[in-house]
């Protein structure tokens, strides 16, 4: 016998998982027979498209059985098993990404762990919330070695040779004192039916049955009554998605969601949909109530089933649905693909792109109902996974319209979030621009900025911009429908003969201040210029978008890697109607100039989020200026 350790995060599991953080331990059953009909599917696609195994003898079920004496509940499978490695591998280790991060998440205060656990689906160990030894004993298809699995969850497992009749896997599960209720023929009975029902393989278990006493003509008891015991299969195995949806109750789509999604709380909602035409399709999405662990890793865990006429091809094909569809549970299910189908194929068969395309309209048409008629279940699913959508902005142009009706946009005029929809009608109808700003900093500070002072004098509205993605996706999206998007930096408005004269002399009156600012200011900026759409604000940022740095810097974030971008010079710009500006001009005084500029350039920059360079000289440069005043 061969002694193991499990990985440092397995342990942290089972920790977890012994002091029963969890509020739901029936789970654990669902998890088992979860992972029993994956076993099943597994092995059932390889032996209709694999010849090594056409000579294995494929009767796919799950048994269940227990003896209350012993306290001990058996779940048996005829998939596709584990050898040694496997084992080793499948329960000695953690490959699920996010183990960390959700680990790291875990607070300590039950409720809301339990929460976490639930969202994040610990699978095989949860069984040691129910029992405090476990073996699992399994044969792998088309090998003669059975292997047996044991532990007590304390920090090590052992692992020996040992006889199973058939491939597959037997898991017995020591119950612990207290857990008496699963060794309950009624309750099995109804956790099975509760979140099994619709796998697509039967589960078999012993009942009993009550046989009424035999009674002759004058009413006497010829043989009592008795009960008889029967082995029944106890769920319906007719894979939910392949029902009709009138026949389908909320319950069990909600039953068939924690069990597809091994997520105990509800689906957000969910979308059935059968297509018969040119190409045959069944597809069954959930939409989850909360965005998964690892929804913003590179690694995340693809949630989307491909089954061909019911036999499950993959779990694991990123390329089924687009990645900003990422948190899409559910099943594809298609008679029109071929069942040995490689990964390499499926990519660029036709038939898997019709469905992928049609899939994704649907799913976005959904979307676009629920956020007309029922907009709070819409926040709810925008606040999890509205950045997530974004992306598809930039990654899916053909439908970059549709997605852009999607987004709720915060607005300069508005409290409320806008759709783009709304926000077009009250667009000038003759220029088509949308105007928008976008920055990495709180709401209320983006709304101040001073570039914005212009739109608010001309009462025209813009689309605020505070997030992260907001700054990568939006430099790229140039066109709503007949609308241009037109950053606020690069709005340009008719100016009278009139103005445009006005400006130019007052330019020639400033010649001689803006040099000085610019020579004092030095290498910090790339020039120092006038400009009339200020009306609060002495001084702001423009970014020149022609200057090679800036289209490197967007190139690079374009690329993903915003932490990289080099640093751009930006041009200042003084608004020569302000009293600051005005008076400097005429004081001559040229210690208070170079101070005001620096501390005019750092006020600006402060507007723009970015941090004060030197405190150190902002301060004293402050400072001088306040004694001079007083
Ligand atoms: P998950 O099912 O989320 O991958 P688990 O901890 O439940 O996580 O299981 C880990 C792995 O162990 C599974 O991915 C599978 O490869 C293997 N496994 C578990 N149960 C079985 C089984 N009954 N038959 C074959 N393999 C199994």
């Amino acid at each position: 016998m061969a002694k193991h350790q499990f990985q440092t995060e397995v342990n942290q599991i089972l920790q977890l998982m012994i002091h029963s953080l969890y509020s739901n331990k029936e789970i654990f059953l669902r998890e088992l027979v979860s992972n029993a009909s994956d076993a099943l599917d597994k092995l059932n696609m390889l032996v209709l498209t694999n010849d090594e195994y056409k000579d294995v003898n494929f009767v796919p079920k799950i048994d269940i059985s227990f003896d209350k004496e012993a306290k001990k509940l058996i779940l048996s499978d005829t998939g596709i098993g584990m050898d040694e490695a496997d084992l080793i591998e499948h329960l000695g280790t953690i490959a699920k990404s996010g183990t960390k991060a959700f680990l790291d998440n875990l607070s300590g205060d039950e409720k809301k762990d339990s929460q976490l656990i639930g969202q994040f689906g610990v699978g095989f160990y949860a069984t040691f919330m129910v029992a405090d030894k476990v073996e699992v004993t399994s044969k792998k298809a088309g090998t003669d070695k059975a292997y047996t699995w044991t532990s007590i969850g304390d920090g090590e497992y052992d692992l020996e040779e040992s006889t199973r009749e058939g491939h597959g896997t037997t898991i017995t599960m020591h119950l612990k004192e207290e857990e008496g209720e699963f060794l309950e023929e009624q309750r099995l009975d109804s956790i099975i039916k509760k979140y099994s029902n619709h796998i697509p393989f039967p589960i078999f278990m012993d009942k009993e049955h009550y046989v009424s006493a035999i009674t002759d003509d004058d009413g006497k008891e010829t043989t009592p009554a008795t009960t008889e015991i029967k082995n029944e299969q106890i769920n319906k195995a007719n894979a939910l998605w392949t029902m009709s949806k009138s026949e389908i109750k909320d319950e069990e789509y909600k039953d068939f969601y924690s069990t597809v999604a091994h997520d105990s709380s509800e689906p957000l909602t969910w979308m059935h949909n059968k297509a018969e035409g040119t190409v045959n399709y069944t597809t069954l999405f959930y939409i989850p109530e909360k965005a998964p662990m690892d929804l913003y890793r590179v690694d995340y865990q693809t949630g989307i089933k491909l089954y061909i006429n019911r036999v499950f091809i993959t779990d694991d094909d990123k390329e089924l649905m687009p990645t900003y569809l990422r948190f899409l549970r559910g099943v594809i299910d298609s008679a029109d693909l071929p069942l040995n189908v490689s990964r390499e194929i499926l990519q660029s068969n036709p038939v898997m792109s019709k469905i992928k395309n049609a899939s994704v309209k649907k799913v976005l048409n959904e979307l676009s109902k629920m956020m007309k008629k029922d907009s709070d279940k819409y926040a709810k699913f925008y606040a999890e996974f509205g950045n997530c959508l974004k992306e598809g902005i930039y990654s899916d142009m053909g439908n970059r319209d549709k997605l852009l009706e999607l987004m709720q946009f915060n607005t300069l005029k508005g409290e409320d979030k806008v759709s783009i929809e709304d926000f077009t009608k009250n667009v000038d109808e003759e220029k088509k621009e949308i105007y928008y700003l976008t920055g990495k900093m709180n709401l209320t500070m983006l709304k101040n900025s001073p570039s914005l002072e212009r739109f608010k004098s001309k009462d025209i509205d813009v689309l605020i911009l505070n997030e992260e993605i907001d700054t990568i996706v939006f430099p790229m999206v140039t066109e709503y429908k007949e609308y241009k998007f037109v950053n606020v930096a690069d709005a340009k408005f008719e100016e009278s003969e009139e103005e445009k004269k006005k400006e130019e002399e007052t330019s020639k009156e400033f010649d001689s201040l803006l040099k000085e600012f610019k020579e004092t200011l030095g290498e910090s900026v790339k020039d120092v210029e006038i400009t009339s759409d200020l009306t609060d604000s002495p001084v702001c940022l423009r970014i020149d978008k022609e200057d090679p740095s800036y289209m490197m810097a967007q190139m690079m974030a374009q690329m993903g890697n915003p932490s990289d971008i080099p640093p751009v010079k930006p041009i200042l710009q003084i608004n020569p109607n302000h009293e600051i500006l005005t008076k400097l001009k005429a004081s001559g005084d040229q210690n208070l100039i170079n101070d005001a500029a620096h501390v005019l350039f750092d006020q600006a920059r402060i507007f723009e989020g970015m941090e004060v360079e030197d405190t150190a000289s902002f301060i004293s440069r402050m400072n001088r200026i306040m004694t001079k005043a007083l």
